[in-house]
């Protein structure tokens, strides 16, 4: 039977197994999908290791995206501009191909599941970390009419920018920002993807970024609303969590190693269920 992975560190939290499970079982494709643990240091062998054979795609997770880049034979537009890969595979020559879906499950979310509008849209982006990174592309291949990237620390969102201007369809709406520059003019949209949420904490940001009329989009997922999205509905945003968009990147990468795109609301509610 074709196996899969996805390899990262911690690894058994993963909910990665359980979302292709239930694509598998829904598109009655015949794999299996299990979690492993990458070892730092042994990264590149386990991957040459579980890719031959019965094994046909991994998917890829912290701290390991980076080195997944750099393995990489082939990599598809998304993975180049990010410079990180969650996704591998090797294609009909054998070499070993990278792709990026954080971006695509992040835009499908919100275009395909809560029907956002991301064309002509003024977009904030909070954090300049790895997330923040895969997402920016797809964000401006979906039409925003601005992004602005702020972090904590303003030289790595400088850092971004400069990296992905050269990817930019239009470099001019793409700008680096500290926090406490964002000014007050409310975004459409402000999409948090620091890791403050981890411990409970908020991007230093100003209330009166948020309007009736903005959708709060926070990256972490839980049980229970997040931080951010308790602090966005309480300026009287609209807020989601991220939930959607781990599930939507699990479809992009299904897709491509199967060739069969899986529904995903019926996997979102079970997913929602088992947090
Ligand atoms: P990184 O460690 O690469 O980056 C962390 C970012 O968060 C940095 O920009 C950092 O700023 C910022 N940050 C951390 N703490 C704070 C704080 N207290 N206040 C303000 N900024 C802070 O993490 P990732 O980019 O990989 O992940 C970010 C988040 O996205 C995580 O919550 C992760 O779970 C989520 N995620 C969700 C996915 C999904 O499918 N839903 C996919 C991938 C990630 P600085 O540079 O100043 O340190």
């Amino acid at each position: 039977m074709d196996q899969y992975w996805v390899i990262g560190n911690p690894i058994a939290h993963s909910k990665s197994p359980l979302i292709h499970r239930l694509f598998a079982e829904q598109t009655q494709e015949s794999l299996n999908y299990a979690p492993l643990l990458g070892e730092e240091g042994r990264f590149a062998q386990q991957v040459q290791e579980a890719l031959q054979g019965s094994g046909k795609g991994m998917n890829v997770t912290l701290p390991f995206k980076e080195q997944a880049w750099a393995l990489a034979e082939v990599r598809s537009q998304a993975a180049q501009a990010a410079g990180a890969v969650n996704t591998l595979w090797r294609d009909e020559q054998g070499r070993l191909c990278g792709d990026n879906t954080d971006g695509c499950g992040l835009v499908t979310d919100l275009i395909k599941n809560h029907h956002v509008m991301l064309s002509g849209q003024r977009v904030l982006l909070l954090g300049a970390g790895g997330a923040a990174r895969g997402v920016v592309l797809p964000l401006l291949q979906a039409g925003v009419a601005e992004l602005v990237i702020a972090n904590r620390t303003l030289s790595k969102a400088e850092t971004l920018v400069n990296d992905l201007a050269p990817f930019a369809l239009n470099a001019a709406r793409l700008h680096a920002c500290a926090f406490s520059d964002l000014g007050e003019a409310p975004f459409d949209l402000i999409i948090n993807a620091t890791s403050a949420s981890l411990q409970g904490a908020l991007p230093a940001i100003s209330t009166k970024l948020v309007s009736t009329h903005t959708l709060c989009y926070d990256m972490m997922y839980a049980a229970e609303p997040t931080a951010f999205c308790l602090w966005a509905q309480a300026q009287g945003g609209r807020a989601l969590d991220g939930l959607g968009m781990l599930i939507e990147q699990a479809a992009e990468a299904f897709y491509i190693w199967r060739g069969v795109r899986p529904q995903t609301a019926s996997v979102m509610q079970a997913l929602r269920q088992a947090l």
